[in-house]
């Protein structure tokens, strides 16, 4: 009962638009989860009868409880009865925890509401000492992103991811006191484009102009072009230089089957408007294929190859890679948008430079 009149404070602090909405966040996913709290109970369906399964519950998926093809238990509910923070995998959730399986895997989903699922994300995104502004827009960012994915993710078990490739959102540890300010500021508040939700895809930093998404992503949204960036030359990521041996390229691109023989030679064929690689040549004794940037850094890693602002230079055994910038390069630049802010402009007008069209809305 008392999680209940936690969840009911918050909700209030938050007002109406938090209860109506909430997120769906996989916090922790694998074989086994560990999940931690001081009274846990645990329901099959909401409402349920609750069982007490006392401090701590480790879960082992055997795959999901199925009869004729038909899934029993689709989720377990976990709360606290003592409304104490529950942990799953050392993440302090911030909601209750849904554990969904599908074959051998189990997820551990935090449904949270929405505007406390903004100030944590704001919190993780950004350091919290950014200025307000700068906060600000991102909130409004991370609000309508997520209300975007959660539009496409009813029959699956979350709406979100909890690293870089969605939102980064660290639960509990990332509510801090400005986060806050800047999601309560801005409550409710969504970008939109011709009446609908816009893709506020957002990244770390560059030093000049941001992508298009038809360039980034092969898909051209009329907001989603370049534009430029202002305050992205003092991000620690400004300037960069990674170095890879050739050999252990070539071990990666092989492993993922891009190439079937060793790799001899890569080299930048195309680049886009922007000046970023758009496309390049893997040479191998078994001939030459293309692959775009983008898929290059997802299979050598994002670590790796931090941004495709950048060019491929051949050492010896080795191949360096100098570039600039952090991110796929797509909306607002976040070092940009502390940029701004520091340079007085406000959050409606960071996000009006980085997706150009769109309109600050309230949501119903
Ligand atoms: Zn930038």
């Amino acid at each position: 009962m008392s999680s209940f009149i936690a969840w009911l404070a918050l909700a209030a602090a938050f007002g109406s638009v938090a209860r109506a909405r909430s997120v769906r966040v996989a916090v922790a996913s694998g074989p086994s989860l560990t999940i931690r709290g001081a009274h846990l109970v645990a329901r099959t369906t909401p409402g349920g009868p609750p069982v007490a399964v006392g401090r701590q519950v480790r879960l082992r998926s055997v795959g999901p409880l199925v009869s004729d093809g038909r899934q029993l238990a689709p989720v377990l509910l976990i709360s606290d009865a003592a409304g104490a923070r529950i942990d799953v995998n050392g993440v302090g959730l911030l909601g209750e925890v849904e554990v969904a399986a599908t074959d051998r895997t189990l997820y551990a989903v935090d449904r949270v509401d929405l505007e406390t699922y903004v100030a944590s994300v704001v919190g993780s995104e950004m350091p919290p000492s950014w200025p307000m502004q700068a906060l600000e827009a991102q909130a409004i960012a991370a609000r309508t992103y997520a209300l975007v994915r959660a539009r496409t993710t009813r029959n699956q078990p979350f709406d979100v991811g909890a690293g870089v490739l969605s939102q980064v959102y660290r639960g509990a540890a990332s509510l801090d006191r400005r986060s806050i300010a800047a999601a309560r500021a801005t409550r409710g508040e969504v970008l939109t484009f011709r009446g609908s939700l816009a893709q506020t895809y957002y990244f770390s930093s560059c030093t000049g102009r941001t992508e298009s998404a038809r360039a980034a992503f092969g898909v051209s949204i009329p907001y989603l072009v370049p534009t430029s960036c202002r305050g992205g030359g003092r991000a620690p990521t400004a300037h960069w230089t990674k170095r890879i041996a050739l050999a252990e390229l070539s071990r990666q691109l092989r492993s993922a089957q891009v190439i079937g023989d060793r790799l001899r030679e890569i080299s930048v064929v195309a680049r886009t408007r922007t000046g970023r690689i758009a496309r390049v040549k893997l040479v191998t004794r078994d001939g030459a294929r293309n692959v775009s940037g983008a898929e290059l850094r997802r299979l050598i890693g994002y670590q790796a190859l931090p941004s495709l602002d950048a060019r491929i230079v051949r050492r010896g055994r080795d191949l360096v890679f100098e570039g600039s910038g952090s991110g796929h390069a797509v909306g607002l630049c976040q070092w940009c948008a502390r940029g701004r802010a520091l340079a007085g402009e406000s959050a409606a007008q960071i996000l009006a430079q980085a997706y150009p069209g769109t309109r600050l809305t309230e949501l119903r």
